[in-house]
């Protein structure tokens, strides 16, 4: 999502991202997914990775960013991003159905209409399901938490030495927040809207 600070005062303005994405280089150094206006996949092919490998190297760097009320500048907190485990989410997502067909069954029995065999059954299928989608999950990530091991963190980027945690605020709160400090002229002045695309 983009975002847009303007200050009322002097005109001031600029648009942050509150979520980036960057690759990870051998010497931990990071490259934006996002420069160049091109895609992230396409970004990530020209470093010769596709997204698999590089979830499963631990090389998928996430930054969400922050606004600071002490100093008006954008705080980023990044982190090493685990593989979604796409089928293991549609595994579960699939239990669901067992899952709530169970649950009327098991009102049924309650109720005397049903056996409760049925009931059983359901939430069985449900649980099982929802084992395997856990084992699969877990499968998925093996190699990316063992490359994990060892790595240091990505490491922030700071705004500003006096940030303190409850002086960041999320980009998504700050639309609403107060007027943060400008850059530029100093005054309490800048506001965030979501920037329109
Ligand atoms: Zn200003
Ligand atoms: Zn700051």
């Amino acid at each position: 999502m983009r975002y847009s600070a303007r200050c009322s005062a002097c005109g001031n303005e600029f648009s942050i991202n509150d979520d980036h994405a960057y690759l990870r280089r051998d010497d931990g150094t990071l490259v934006s997914l996002e420069e160049h206006g091109q895609g992230q996949a396409d970004a990530l092919k020209e470093a010769g990775f596709t997204w698999k490998r590089a979830y499963d190297e631990a090389r998928v760097v996430r930054g969400r960013c922050y606004l600071c009320k002490q100093c008006g500048g954008v705080h980023e907190e990044r982190d090493y991003e685990g593989p979604l485990g796409c089928l293991a989410g549609s595994l579960i997502f699939l239990a669901l159905l067992p899952f709530q067909c169970g649950l009327w069954a098991y009102l049924g029995y309650l109720q005397k209409m049903r056996t409760w065999h049925v009931a059983a059954a359901c939430c069985g299928t449900a649980l099982l399901m929802a084992a395997c989608s856990f084992m699969l999950r877990w499968g998925e990530t093996r190699r990316y938490r063992r490359n994990l091991r060892g790595l240091p963190p990505p490491g922030d980027q700071n705004c500003c030495e006096a940030r303190a945690l409850e002086d960041l605020i999320p980009l998504t709160h700050a639309t609403e927040g107060p007027a943060f400090p400008c850059r530029t002229c100093g005054a309490r002045a800048v506001t965030v809207s979501k920037a329109q695309s």
